[in-house]
């Protein structure tokens, strides 16, 4: 499966994005384009211009924008939060087969896209619809999209919220984190290269603060590490990225790195 693993990291940052609509503060008003940030997702791809998008959001329609126009072989969902799902209307460019794009989410994030979008679901559809597949997953339980990415679902846990992470080979995606019951640490275990949540300094009960997921990096001891997810409150980019450790690197949209 995939070889040459390319990661663009379309969205940075939390649920209300980077600027907060009305916020006065000064990094919403920042003239560092890396302190913009759009809602969290992150696109894979690989040597043979295979795509597999990790999560749609409100900002989807704008990110695909800003890069050159492929396939996707899916999309891949953390959990259901407006941030995570927001975009999924927006897919129709990428869903011109019959057999419709595969979106994978687990039980409780595929029922909430059932339940939102009910017009994508019926037996008649109308013409302007998005054509989708949707496959419910496991955590646990790896699967393969189209015949090709191999995936893993890591259980994680966003608060009191169960959601997943995902384990490609040596690289994971790991968002809107608190922490990883034992399980998912085992299913990560050996992963050399991660992104992960990190919201601001301050703690929060449903996202890992910066010193807490510096802390997780170190211990699961991987060659490197791209932190996503802000709030403005996280600071000025170039600021923040001055004081962390060398193999780990704060996220901003646009971003891209080969594993
Ligand atoms: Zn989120
Ligand atoms: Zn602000
Ligand atoms: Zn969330």
């Amino acid at each position: 499966m995939q070889s040459g693993l390319k990661v663009t990291i379309l969205g940075s940052g939390t649920s209300v994005g980077v600027p907060q609509v009305g916020c006065p503060c000064p990094v919403c008003h920042s003239d560092d384009p890396r302190d913009r940030r759009l809602r969290a997702s992150a696109l894979l791809e690989t040597d043979e211009g295979r795509r597999l998008l990790i999560d749609c959001g409100p900002d989807f329609r704008q990110q695909m924008l800003s890069v050159d126009f492929l396939p996707l072989d899916g999309v891949i969902f953390t959990h259901e939060h407006y941030d995570h799902t927001g975009g999924i209307d927006d897919l129709r460019p990428f869903t011109r087969t019959d057999d419709g794009l595969p979106l994978f989410a687990d039980e409780k994030c595929a029922k909430h896209i059932r339940e939102r979008l009910p017009y994508l679901f019926r037996e008649h559809l109308y013409p302007g619809v998005p054509r989708i597949r949707l496959e419910v997953v496991q955590p646990g339980v790896p699967f393969v999209v189209e015949n090709y990415w191999e995936v893993m679902p890591i259980p994680v846990m966003h608060g009191k919220l169960p959601i997943l992470g995902y384990r490609f080979g040596d690289f994971a995606y790991v968002t809107d984190m608190t922490e990883v019951p034992e399980e998912g640490l085992r299913l990560l275990q050996g992963v050399r290269f991660i992104v992960v949540n990190a919201l601001r300094e301050k703690p929060h009960p449903t996202h890992q603060s910066l010193s807490q997921a510096l802390d997780f990096v170190k211990k699961l001891d991987v060659e490197k590490a791209w932190l996503t997810h802000f709030s403005h409150e996280i600071g000025f980019h170039r600021e923040v990225q001055s004081k962390l450790p060398e193999n780990v690197y704060l996220t901003f949209d646009g971003l891209k790195f080969r594993i």
